[in-house]
């Protein structure tokens, strides 16, 4: 069923390596499942019997990672094999102490175990398959294999047990059954809207995480349709999509922007994808009446950057990169002088323009800002010239209000 081929050598060959020195290992988790599903996996995850310090001692090319969670990263020039060994599971750790919060969220499993008790400590079915590339065979203690061919995603053990005591399987449930177009069992979807609030408990680096991989893998927009539809999407971002249209319409556009770029391969950034959703935050805080209070503006972007904060840990490098888009969306409306080159060799620039198409489409405008640096970019020195002095008269206009926005255009 499963071809080598496509399989990384590099991962065989840790498996096989294992297996030389008596231990039992297996291709584990998300690459079997996407293999039996013909979809390219991302990465290969390996499991074994062997404890985090037995395979230090067999690779030298490894380390130890993690506390709640310990795991062996075995890499060579261009792969990192991530190896797991098997858990048992259970909540009392040796010296008997509990590892579970008041909520029934799991704070450590380090305690080791069997490949059939390993199996129940993964999140759905079609997860827990471990594939054994030397037999060729698939241990399925959970019948993975069967609901990978009903195409549904079904909890191992009670769901609403499962999401106590990680309640980011909630949103893992959504990602997978969109990205392999599984139903979710109806048990998983009543377990998301009993727990899903429990979401708020998870650390921000945590939910940073699941963002990126629910919003950069080319399914932003019908994720973000399925987490409304769970009420899951504020646990990711703060701009509520139904504040108003435009909130709705910004939102859309920036994530079908974002799978856009991911279908042709060009580079996504989490940081660009918050300036978009943020913006209609940021113009609540700082606009009335379609006017933009300058003042306000800039007061309230680090307000709202810090309330994003707190759900989801942005790093430090995006949050520069953020405000800047912001700013320059002032700038390209002030053409006046030598300001447009100014904002034209900006190093945000490009991201920045790109923003304003999606602004500008999200609220159906048809100002003809971002036409005019289309072709203000494209043109050389003595027609860029003529382009500002065309508007000469439209910026006199338009400089009493400063960088105030029509009402369209936000
Ligand atoms: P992808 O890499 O496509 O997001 P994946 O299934 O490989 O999907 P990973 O986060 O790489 O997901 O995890 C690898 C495996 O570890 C999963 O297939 C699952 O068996 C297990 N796992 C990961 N996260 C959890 C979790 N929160 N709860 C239970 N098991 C999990
Ligand atoms: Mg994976």
């Amino acid at each position: 069923m499963i071809d080598n081929k496509n399989i990384s050598k590099f991962a065989i060959s840790i498996v096989e390596e294992l297996q030389k020195n008596n231990y039992q290992a297996f291709l584990v988790g998300g690459c079997v499942r996407d293999l039996l599903c013909s979809i390219v996996p991302k990465d290969f995850d390996i499991a074994t019997n062997a404890t985090p310090n037995e395979i230090r001692k067999i690779f030298k090319a490894s380390r130890i990672i993690g506390r709640r969670f310990k795991l062996v990263h075995i890499f060579n020039r261009s792969e990192l094999i991530e190896v797991a060994t098997f858990r048992s599971g259970d909540d009392h750790d040796k010296e008997g102490n509990l590892v579970k919060d008041q909520s029934g969220k799991i704070l450590r499993d380090n305690i080791w175990g069997t490949l059939e008790q390993d199996t129940f400590r993964r999140d759905f079915t079609i997860n827990a398959l471990y594939y054994c590339p030397t037999s060729g065979k698939i241990e399925d203690h959970n019948s993975g294999v069967k609901h990978i061919r009903d195409k549904k995603i079904v909890s191992i053990g009670d769901p609403s047990k499962r999401f106590s005591e990680d309640p980011v399987r909630s949103l893992r449930a959504i990602r997978f059954s969109n990205k392999l177009n599984f139903k979710i069992d109806s048990n998983i979807k009543d377990a998301i809207y009993k727990k899903g609030h429990l979401l708020s408990n998870i650390s921000n680096a945590r939910i940073f995480d699941e963002f990126c991989k629910i919003f950069l893998s080319g399914l932003a927009e019908k994720n973000f349709r399925k987490l409304v539809s769970f009420g899951l999407n504020r646990y990711l971002i703060i701009t509520n999509p139904n504040e108003n249209a435009f909130s709705d319409q910004l939102i859309n556009e920036a994530l079908r922007n974002t799978d856009n770029r991911v279908k042709k391969n060009k580079s996504v950034t989490p940081g660009f994808l918050i300036a978009a959703m943020l913006w209609p935050e940021l113009i609540k805080k700082s606009s009335k009446g379609g006017e933009i209070n300058l003042r306000k503006f800039f007061r309230s972007m680090d307000q709202v950057l810090k309330s994003q904060q707190k759900i989801t840990a942005i790093p430090r490098k995006f949050h520069t990169y953020i405000k800047d888009i912001w700013v320059l969306q002032l700038k390209l409306h002030s053409r006046i002088g030598k300001q447009p080159y100014k904002t034209l060799n900006h190093p945000r620039f490009r991201a920045a323009y790109d923003f304003l198409l999606i602004r500008e489409r999200a609220s159906n405008c048809n100002s003809n800002l971002g036409n005019w640096w289309t072709k203000f970019q494209k043109n050389d020195r003595l027609h860029q010239k003529s382009l500002i002095s065309e508007l000469k008269e439209l910026n006199d206009k338009e400089s009493y209000k400063k960088f105030g926005f029509t009402e369209e255009l936000i």
